[in-house]
């Protein structure tokens, strides 16, 4: 009942220690004096691989005043502790979990995202030969070591409908390779269903009678299965085909080592790696030049109080001068096909945005860089003032505040929302695209929030790791 438990309050616990504790899977103990209980955390140095199943022994062995953890067999770690095993006291951290610590949420603290096939719990402590025969003893067909699949990546939740192509990210799969599908709420009615192979994913079809829920994904292969995660399927009458929403490098490709964010070097860089846009930002000296900068900030000089003077040899961190707009669009027009998209900033009052967006709009136009640009701006009264200045111009609102329907009536054709609302709010991009609006969302930089952006069916992405990307596109690729 309360063996697994919150080890901060006592109990023990089987888990995969979070990725600051170094992802490797661990063993917890609350033992010791009982004026002086503790908690004890062995280490396994074995970082689990997605896909893979592990064969996990923790001990506790009173007599011999040790603990010891074993992984696939093999003894890990071992720690010497004398006392009584000490169970919680707390009654809301008496509940029986593996691989996480049951805290006091439903969920415990730090779960990982996988499946147990098998626990048991022994009264006698494990010796090394018996923790040798547990693993020898373990049913490897069902436990998927034989199979190795390796980068596995669901889409955390994706509309589908029978005949849609879904596919699960990874490389190690083999023709014949089949998916088995199992509802987390009816784990009894799995359905198994033949993969096409390609590099980087193997591709199923949805069968008729899939419902709207979370499953569970297996690789099947010669009998044996492999985990593959849990992932959830939306049952829709139209869902949107998985496809590579376009580029957009946040303020330049700047995670890429020495190259400052909102920089020449970081629009060559994206224009090198092929991205379809390089966003970056604009502000206005109080003598009306154009400058390139994320913070209002720079070296203590407020860019849009200064004249351009007093801050032309203000530097970035690899030696480039302060860029000036005039130098973003030369290169945009010189150095490939990558967009640039132009964030006008909000500046301290309305004449000073329309000011800064005139200014912007000039410029483009007499450098001829109209078909080259796009603009956003977290102003509506400048998205509008874009709009209706330059129809043609593709003008997204980034706030995240107002319908699709209410920006097309004011000429605004792109949505260009937060992950976490157009994620929640996941209607609005069926209603963008319905009123042939384009949609953007940002910042997405985690390979998880990439894959829910793909399988939202965005127009593009924006991120600061267009590299990364880019290189799961490649594994969606047939
Ligand atoms: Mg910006």
């Amino acid at each position: 009942m309360s063996v697994f438990s919150s080890v901060e309050d006592g109990g023990a616990g089987l888990s995969v220690a979070s990725s600051a504790q170094g992802n490797e899977i661990i063993f917890e103990l609350y033992t010791g004096q009982e004026s002086s209980p503790r908690m004890v955390t062995l280490r396994s140095g074995v970082v689990p691989e997605k896909g893979k199943a592990y064969h996990v022994v923790g001990v506790w062995d009173k007599e011999k005043e040790t603990a010891r953890l074993y992984v696939n067999g093999e003894l890990t770690s071992t720690f010497g502790t004398s006392g009584d095993f000490v169970l919680p006291e707390n009654p809301v951290n008496q509940w029986f979990g593996i691989g996480c610590d049951a805290g006091t949420s439903s969920r415990g603290q730090d779960p990982f995202i996988g499946d147990v096939f098998l626990a048991r719990v022994y009264s006698q402590p494990a010796d090394d030969a018996q923790a040798a025969a547990l693993w020898s003893d373990a049913d490897k067909g069902v436990a998927g070591s034989v199979i190795s699949i390796n980068d596995v990546m669901l889409f955390p939740t994706c509309a589908v409908g029978p005949g849609f192509k879904y596919m699960v990210l990874g490389t190690g799969f083999q023709d014949g390779d089949a998916v088995k599908i199992v509802p987390v709420s009816d784990m009894d009615n799995p359905v198994e269903v033949e993969g096409d192979v390609y590099d980087g994913h193997i591709s199923i079809s949805i069968p008729d009678g899939i419902t709207t829920g979370n499953y569970s994904f297996y690789i099947v292969r010669n009998g044996a299965e492999a985990p593959l995660g849990v992932a959830r399927l939306e049952l829709s009458d139209n869902p949107v085909p998985l496809s590579a929403p376009r580029v957009i490098a946040h303020r330049g490709y700047h995670t890429l080592s020495g190259v400052p964010e909102n920089s020449i070097a970081a629009l060559k860089a994206s224009q090198e790696l092929g991205v379809y846009g390089c966003e970056t930002d604009v502000w206005i000296t109080t003598d009306g030049v154009l400058v390139i900068h994320h913070d209002g900030v720079l070296s203590g000089m407020t860019l849009q109080d200064c004249t351009y003077e007093e801050i032309r040899n203000l530097k970035l961190s690899n030696g480039e001068t302060l860029p000036l707009l005039s130098d973003m669009l030369e290169q945009t027009r010189t150095g490939g096909d990558t967009r640039l998209i132009i964030e006008i900033k909000e500046h301290s009052t309305d004449e000073r945005n329309a000011l800064v967006t005139d200014a912007i709009l000039k410029m483009v136009e007499d450098m001829g860089m109209e078909d080259h640009v796009e603009y956003i701006c977290f102003d509506r009264d400048v998205c509008r003032r874009i709009a209706s200045a330059a129809p043609d111009a593709m003008v997204g609102y980034l706030t995240g505040d107002f319908e699709p329907a209410d920006l097309a009536e004011e000429g605004i054709m792109c949505i260009d929302y937060p992950f976490s609302t157009l994620n929640i709010n996941r209607y609005m991009v069926a209603d963008a695209h319905g009123l042939g609006m384009k949609v953007n969302i940002w910042t997405v930089n985690s390979d998880e929030d990439m894959l829910a952006s793909i399988a939202l069916g965005v127009d593009y992405i924006t991120t600061d790791y267009p590299d990364r990307l880019m290189e799961i596109y490649e594994m969606m690729e047939e």
